[in-house]
């Protein structure tokens, strides 16, 4: 349907709005647009001033405003935006150790639907329409309901990773979180059953960890699940130093060139991060069609490095863009992940030229509705695709004045320019305000519930006694070994010395486990 004399469930009218993106299109800048939505997908499209005629159940008016295809976070922990704010200046390894995974052992369904739920609004509020998240693998299906409820109560179209592990690390504590395979892929069906998502992707996925928390037959059983349900993959890859040597050490290869001998790599699978790939590696990234998730807020946050993004897309490889957990950079917040892409590959180059805003929103749109599974349905303003969009108020100081809508939406935008919100052709952010949630009672309540968590689970000390660093005085960069082993000695993982008054409280549950048990359990 292409009729503007048709009566529409959704209108929106006097749109400036950034279509084209997709395939090898490039973007246009059109004023005076109206986009009719009928049935959940845009239906309609009209240039200059044909939407005039056209009816509809609901009329929004964008004058003034610039109408973008919805953003997409191919990588999340939403259950972490209960306890962001406490890991800062932790390594990878300790950070998981002292503060992901006690809390994951002790979060209630009520608790991960209050992170998750949080974690979506806020996602929504920066433009986000669909999320990809990844559940650590905890045992109790009701945790993994939480987050699709988080989904279905917000309004985002949210997409559950599930965390597979079939290698079972010798570690005490944790032995809880495993369960077999059969019974980990049986909990999946159940839920894309429960919470379906309408699309030729279910609902719900696999998410291996990482390479080393699993045996080989298992990767392949993951592939054999896939291939069968018809979903994506999701999994960590590169996203530390010693990976590819711990890999070598185990197979003999580093950890790309056996997913890839293995037959593992293909476009299915969404690898997260990829920030240490060498030559070889991006070249079978690009060779297997498999995407990366680029991760640049939360690489930087927690020391892991610049993914070589120019390099990747230089030679082929899919990349999409994400914010990662709430507790990995401490953000939902996809305007400030497109800021962040576009910037970091500026600084890793040293040359302004080698990755502009339209790369950027190419990224969080085109490039993840692939990575997702949905190249036709998702990632762009166009006929018959799914009605996910929202409008942007450029009349913010951060903001004006506007030359280039895309690189004001890249470079000097925030979340109080994201007006309204579509998703799934609903309005579910309009003038600002949320129609399916109360935000205000929301965040209080989330600000209550995290501070009892953190004492609950004695990770309230990791925000304690934050002091100015003492330059000066033995401050280390680097040289932290395996994982941040080395820093993780001290008690804190804190790599910068202490000042003689600064003391750390002992952690109620200081977990006392070896690295690889963490990367075992962290999924
Ligand atoms: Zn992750």
């Amino acid at each position: 349907m292409n009729d503007a004399s048709a009566s529409f469930d959704l209108l929106i009218t006097n749109a400036t709005a950034v279509l084209g993106g997709a395939r090898d299109e490039q973007y246009r800048v059109v004023p005076d647009v109206s986009i009719g939505i009928s049935e959940r997908r845009i239906a309609w499209i009209g240039e200059g001033h044909e939407g005039d005629a056209a009816k509809a159940v609901k009329l929004v008016d964008a004058q003034g405003m610039y109408a973008f295809p919805g953003l997409i976070n191919t990588h999340n922990h939403l259950f972490q935006n209960l306890i962001k704010g406490l890991g800062d200046e932790l390594y990878l390894l300790p950070w998981v150790e002292m503060l992901i995974l006690p809390t994951a052992d002790e979060m209630t369904p009520e608790e991960t639907y209050l992170g998750a739920l949080v974690g979506c609004l806020e996602a929504i509020r920066s433009g986000t329409t669909t999320l990809l998240d990844f559940m650590f693998g905890l045992p109790d299906i009701e945790l993994h309901r939480a987050v699709m409820r988080a989904f279905q109560d917000s309004g985002l179209r949210g997409f559950l990773g599930r965390a597979v592990r079939d290698l079972n690390p010798d570690s005490g504590h944790r032995d809880p979180w495993f369960l077999p395979l059969d019974e980990v892929f049986e909990q999946m069906r159940q839920l894309a059953r429960e919470f379906p998502s309408g699309l030729a992707v279910p609902s719900v996925l696999p998410a291996p960890g990482t390479m080393r928390t699993m045996t080989i037959d298992g990767l392949l059983r993951v592939v054999d699940y896939a291939e069968t349900e018809g979903t994506q993959i999701t999994m960590h890859m590169g996203e530390y130093t010693d990976e590819r040597d711990i890999s070598i050490e185990r197979w003999g290869v580093g950890t790309f060139a056996k997913a890839e001998e293995i037959g593992y790599l293909s476009p299915r699978v969404v690898a997260a991060h990829c920030v240490k790939l060498n030559r070889e590696e991006i070249e079978i990234m690009a060779r297997t069609g498999a995407h990366v998730s680029y991760n640049p807020v939360s690489n930087a946050y927690l020391g892991n490095g610049i993914a070589p993004i120019v390099e990747m897309l230089e030679t082929g490889v899919a990349v999409a863009l994400a914010t990662d957990g709430g507790a990995c950079g401490n953000t939902q917040d996809m305007i400030e992940a497109l800021k962040f892409a576009a910037v970091m590959p500026k600084a890793r180059e040293e040359d302004p030229r080698v990755f502009n805003a339209r790369d950027a929103l190419k990224l969080a749109t085109d490039a993840g509705a692939k990575a997702v599974g949905l190249p036709a349905d998702l990632g762009a303003l166009e006929v018959g695709r799914l009605a996910d969009l929202f409008l942007l108020d450029p009349y913010r100081l951060k903001t004006v004045p506007v030359h280039d809508p895309i690189s004001a939406l890249v470079f000097q935008s925030g979340q109080s320019n994201v007006d309204t919100v579509v998703i799934d052709g609903k309005i579910v952010l309009e003038g600002g305000r949320f129609t399916q949630v109360d935000e205000q009672a929301l965040v209080r309540e989330v600000q209550e519930r995290a501070l009892a968590l953190s004492r609950r689970v004695g990770t309230h000390w990791l925000a304690k006694g934050r002091r100015l660093t003492p330059w000066g005085h033995g401050v280390t960069i680097g040289g932290h070994g395996e994982w941040g082993k080395e820093a993780s000695r001290g008690g804190t993982g804190d790599h910068v010395a202490r000042g003689p008054d600064q003391q750390d409280p002992a952690p109620d549950a200081a977990p006392a486990s070896s690295a690889d048990e963490a990367a075992g359990a962290a999924t």
